[in-house]
């Protein structure tokens, strides 16, 4: 039977853990509860690169530090330019290379080793690959379905890429599942019941992340109060801390004046080896004095005095020096769960339990400072910080899965099933006790749309209960509006960020035809239980017209639809005219349809050829809107001659025109520049062939006609009719004074109209407003 498991998707480390009677951690191929998130990408002359993932990719730290991943969680759905990203590059934490990524934006990010561009996604699905091949190993049978932890303050972005890295190892997500949520439910909160709520403060202090989360358990639901915490606090920094301490103090003993400099003029490998073995020893005393007062961080013969001989490392670190190191950072963390509680407006009272887990959680000091402030009694520490959330996570996997355990006997009872088969319990009425409790979210954040004059309108509040979804109605700017650009942002701590765009195509001439009053353009944006957001927005008047999707925001089509974005902001800068318009705005829509097939909506996978194809045709759009040599409004011409006045053209000349626009329109969807003015040229030449030479006027009159059915309707009925009268004299086949007659007395008149016609430039409109 496939399975479904529970997976901490750390930054530090991972762990998996599956429920079947009771929990279990699911042991991976070297025997290890705790998988590293680390992957070392390595060059292999001919084939693929191979990926070396966990324990032994930790190994390669040492000799490849440019090509070996580490934290990439902390890279996950974030943008090249992010200030978090730029601090981490500034840092001195990041040995492999990070850049923008070559087919994103400015804003996407590239993780670059063994000389290819990885996205953090796809470094973190080769994690989530071991864990499954592992998983399937360990258990001896297929796991297809995980439920994942992320952290409580991932946005939509970052969430979607952590779907996505899971789509690419193969695993199906029947949950993203808050840590601090799943900790608690490593806790047993869920065997609360009834009307004996509870509220507590998940304290998840892990290798990267300090997070901080309220809920309250009430009636069967587990409801994320509030959140908070430092994203870039954990065990990580307090063994930089102790790095410096064992520096500074073998510094003081070796007399050496600078001891950086020293380390950084080594030989690299020797340099590299040197680093790995300090932190790696630095790390296991800090582990050790969670259980004793004193240890040694001791490293051998490694490092290279000024004349080349090796000396030695010894530093003693006791417990009390430890906990002075630490007291800074102590303070800001209790400030922080204060900062959380004074959130929700609570009280201490009001906080029934202080949960803690994750590795950091260990350290004496740390739950000293909670006790001290919050007292004794409040503050639980998990028997297995470390595994707690994978626990929680395994457990509600195991609840999502198509079989439940039964509260009386133990057994597996089929989901839809209320009565156990095997001792008949009562399981429906007992859904609270079993622990089949409901797991409310609530937004994170508000989510806007950007309207015309760059005014916002809130379209889902924070704290919303998840899933959501919410509908309004916009009004397009101009009756002709064929495009309609769709933005989207959040607000974070105050800061505005975007969280991708859609656009729209209006493309049915049909519907603009009829079209008589302003459309209405009804957009829904909806929000999953996992915080995925989709939006759906159609014509209110014509929902055929419509378009849904998940939002660009981060992905390769982003770039895309910059570059187009800016070719239209460009074009109402210049100014075109109503021709060249109508081409761009062709030109255009279908650019859009090119760019939706960019991205696969699953894996997030890029479709390069067609990456290449949209670029090609947004540069072409500009260059013809430049030169003003419109291809469509040709074709459009060409046909409306055919359509309106084929009883006065030959059938081969028909024929002609017909075979002539149809290879134009090819050469114009795929071919250069050059080739479809060539084409264009070869249209034009047939049309100027004599025997047009009154289709041509009657087209002219035709179109004086179309201007004063906006403004004089008489005029335009006596152009129209005397339209009918020239074809009627035309059909017979002789040129008379009855048409001389005519055309001296209407063709001033309509050169009039023409003339008056303002051919100012026309602007492409693509707001809304509400
Ligand atoms: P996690 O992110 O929950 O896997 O925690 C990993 C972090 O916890 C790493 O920084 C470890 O060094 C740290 N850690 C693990 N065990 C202990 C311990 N007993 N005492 C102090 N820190 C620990």
């Amino acid at each position: 039977m496939k399975k479904t498991i529970g997976i901490d998707l750390g930054t530090t480390n991972s762990v998996a853990a599956i429920k079947k009677v009771h929990t279990e951690v699911i042991k991976n191929s070297e025997g290890e509860q705790i998988t590293p998130s680390c992957v070392t990408v390595r060059k292999k002359a001919m084939r693929a690169p191979e990926f070396i993932v966990g324990r032994n990719a930790l190994e390669w730290l040492q000799q490849e530090p440019e090509n070996t991943i580490t934290a990439v969680k902390r890279l996950m759905g974030r943008n090249f330019n992010d200030s978090e990203v730029q601090e981490l590059i500034a840092g001195h934490g990041l040995r492999y290379k990070i850049t923008s990524h070559s087919k994103g934006s400015t804003n996407s990010l590239a993780i670059h080793a063994a000389g290819k561009e990885f996205t953090p996604d796809e470094i973190s699905s080769k994690i989530l690959e071991k864990i499954k091949n592992d998983a399937e190993a360990t258990l001896g049978d297929e796991v297809d379905t995980a439920v994942i932890t992320v952290p409580a303050y991932f946005n939509d972005k970052q969430k979607h890429r952590t779907r996505t890295a899971a789509a690419l190892a193969g695993l199906k997500v029947s949950r993203l599942l808050p840590e601090p949520t799943a900790a608690a439910i490593s806790f047993g909160v869920d065997t609360v019941s009834g009307d004996e709520g509870c509220t507590v403060l998940v304290f998840d202090f892990g290798g990267g992340t300090l997070d901080l989360s309220i809920l309250t358990i009430s009636g069967g639901q587990i409801i994320e109060m509030g959140k908070g915490g430092d994203m870039w606090l954990g065990g990580e920094d307090i063994d930089s801390l102790i790095i410096d301490h064992v520096l500074a103090e073998t510094a003081r003993e070796e007399e050496i004046d600078d001891i950086h400099s020293l380390i950084e003029n080594q030989e690299l490998s020797r340099k590299n080896r040197f680093l790995a073995e300090l932190k790696s020893s630095v790390e296991k005393s800090k582990i050790a004095l969670s259980d004793r007062t004193e240890t040694f961080i001791e490293i051998f013969g490694l490092l290279l005095d000024e004349d080349g001989d090796a000396f030695d490392i010894e530093v003693e670190l006791k417990r009390e020096q430890f906990d002075a190191m630490l007291a800074p950072m102590l303070a800001s963390m209790v400030r922080l769960v204060r900062d959380v509680i004074s959130g929700v407006h609570f009280t201490d009272d009001l906080i029934d339990n202080i949960l803690l887990v994750g590795g950091s959680s260990r350290i004496p000091a740390v739950i000293k400072a909670l006790q001290d402030e919050f007292g004794e009694k409040k503050v639980l520490l998990h028997d297995r910080p470390m595994l707690a959330i994978a626990e929680g996570a395994a457990i509600l996997s195991h609840r999502l899965g198509d079989v439940v355990e039964c509260p009386g006997c133990g057994g597996e009872v089929a989901r839809e099933k209320d009565i156990c088969p095997h001792c008949g319990f009562d399981v429906d009425a007992h859904m609270v006790d079993k622990g089949l409790i409901d797991i409310v979210h609530t937004v994170a954040h508000d989510y806007y749309i950007t309207l015309e004059n760059d005014e916002r309108f809130l379209l889902v509040e924070k704290n919303t209960p998840l899933p959501c979804s919410s509908t309004e109605v916009f009004q397009l700017i101009n009756v002709e509006q064929e495009l309609v650009h769709m933005k989207f942002h959040n607000v974070v701590n105050d800061k505005e960020e975007s969280i991708g765009d859609l656009w729209l195509g209006i493309d049915d001439t049909d519907v603009l035809d009829e079209v008589e009053k302003i459309p209405q353009l009804e957009i829904t944006l909806s929000i999953d239980e996992n915080n995925l957001v989709s939006v759906e927005a159609s014509l209110l008047e014509y929902p055929s017209v419509g378009i849904s999707g998940t939002l660009s925001r981060g992905k390769a089509d982003e770039k895309l639809f910059l570059s187009l974005e800016q070719s239209i902001n460009d074009a109402n800068k210049k100014g075109y005219d109503e021709f060249v318009v109508i081409d761009l705005l062709r030109r255009t829509r279908s650019i859009l349809h090119t760019i939706r097939g960019v991205v696969d909506s699953v894996t997030g996978e890029v479709d390069e050829s067609l990456y290449k194809q949209a670029e090609a045709k947004i540069t072409k759009a500009v260059i013809i809107a430049e030169s003003g040599e419109t291809t469509y409004t040709k074709i459009y011409y060409a046909e409306a001659m055919i359509d309106s006045y084929g009883m006065l053209i030959s059938p081969a000349l028909k024929t002609r025109i017909s075979k002539r626009i149809e290879t134009l329109r090819n050469v114009d969807d795929d071919g250069s520049y050059d080739q479809t003015i060539k084409e264009q040229q070869k249209l034009a030449d047939i049309l100027n062939e004599p025997d047009l030479d009154w289709v041509h006027l009657l087209m002219t009159i035709e179109k004086a006609v179309e201007i004063c059915h906006k403004t004089d309707k008489i005029k335009a009925a006596q152009f129209g009719s005397a339209i009918d009268k020239l074809i009627h004299l035309l059909m017979k086949g002789e040129e008379s004074v009855a048409m001389e007659e005519l055309l001296q007395k209407t063709m001033p008149e309509v050169n009039k109209v023409l003339d008056a016609q303002d051919r100012a430039g026309m602007e492409i409109h693509t707001d809304l407003r509400k």
